[in-house]
């Protein structure tokens, strides 16, 4: 990427640049909502031509553009997005009752290693910046048809391609100008942040008081199955993580959410219990996820009926669990898949 994301700068930023060229600063609000609503220069239709030359010139207008658009049967969109550089990431949108739910790449790659995700297998390649992450929610906001005042997306996962607290500073930054009442205007209540438990970031995004979920990708209850499945635990053991949590959780008072993938191995009546002791003190939800078979990554599903045994439990120890609905497994709904199958198709 050489030049910066138009998409990146928040209204005080553009107002130094357009000081900087002795242009006045009442075009900086209206730059940043032709940006928030993903125009061209083309359609910036009241900043005069001289002026939106000089900003085709100095940043990257569209920094995220859908190169390819896949729809499941149960009405999800899988897109897969060419980044300026030619990175490939992808991201999923769900339809809810209550809306529509983006969920966004934060790095091209990942390097955290997990052993079920396909987006770490080939490791990190780069960071996103905040202009690329916002630009995945605004290109598919316009794609709808929406604009920030009717907005087609209306909550954000931060759960695609990447870990979002590896790539913290500009995850932040996204956020803030997400949820710009300039801009889209997304409520950070209606943005979740899923990490794979970088507990020092957590404190430090603890600290940052933001509105959103956290969620966090605990898919074990012993330091050791954790290690076997995450390398993160190698890091982090389950205490300091879960401490981290609590810091969270005291200062916020808001709900926290665990993801679990169900496996064979750590779906015991013992897991159960070992949950319901770590999360003790947390008010929490318990999000179980049917495990999304890949080549890649040689993880199995368990029966439904192992699953309904496992949820059991947990109600019985005294949690609130729910088993997330799987979308879009015909179009390779999970994380990486997709951008995998379709650069090995292109070989
Ligand atoms: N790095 C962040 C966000 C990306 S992953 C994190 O780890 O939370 C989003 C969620 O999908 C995580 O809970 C992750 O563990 C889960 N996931 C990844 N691959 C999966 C698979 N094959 N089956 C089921 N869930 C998967």
């Amino acid at each position: 990427m050489t030049k910066p994301t138009l998409q990146s700068k928040s209204i005080e930023e553009l107002n130094e640049w357009l000081a900087g060229i002795g242009e006045p600063s009442f075009r900086a609000k209206q730059i940043f909502e032709w940006a928030q609503n993903y125009a061209s220069v083309s359609e910036m239709t009241n900043i005069p031509k001289p002026l939106r030359e000089k900003i085709d010139a100095e940043f990257c207008v569209a920094p995220v553009i859908i190169e390819r658009e896949f729809i499941s049967k149960d009405g999800t969109h899988k897109f897969l997005y060419k980044l300026s550089d030619g990175e490939l990431i992808e991201g999923v949108l769900m339809k809810y009752k209550y809306g529509n739910t983006l969920c966004v790449s934060t790095q091209v790659g990942c390097r955290m290693g997990c052993s079920f995700c396909a987006s770490g297998i080939d490791g990190l390649i780069r960071n996103l910046d905040a202009g690329e992450i916002l630009g995945q929610v605004l290109c598919v906001n316009k794609h709808l048809g929406g604009s920030t005042t009717d907005r087609k997306v209306t909550n954000i996962v931060l759960m695609g391609s990447g870990e979002p607290l590896d790539n913290f500073d500009n995850v932040v930054k996204f956020i803030k100008l997400a949820s710009a009442t300039e801009g889209i205007n997304i409520s950070q209540r209606n943005i979740s942040l899923s990490t794979c438990g970088l507990a020092d970031k957590i404190r430090r995004l603890t600290d940052e008081n933001l509105g959103i979920t956290l969620t966090i990708s605990l898919h074990a209850t012993t330091d050791e199955s954790r290690k076997k499945l995450m390398k993160i635990a190698n890091a982090y053991t389950l205490v300091e993580l879960m401490d981290a949590v609590r810091y969270y959780f005291d200062k916020t008072r808001r709900r926290v959410v665990f993801e679990y993938i169900m496996l064979k191995e750590n779906t015991t009546h013992q897991d159960a219990l070992r949950l319901r002791s770590l999360t003790r003190g947390i008010a929490c939800h318990v999000n179980l996820i049917p495990a999304n078979p890949s080549p890649e990554t040689n993880i199995k599903p368990l029966t439904k009926e192992r699953e309904t045994k496992f949820w059991q439990a947990l109600k019985d120890a005294g949690l609130t669990a729910t088993t997330r609905r799987t979308l879009g497994s015909d179009i390779e709904g999970a994380c990486g898949q997709l951008k995998r199958r379709v650069l090995k198709d292109s070989i």
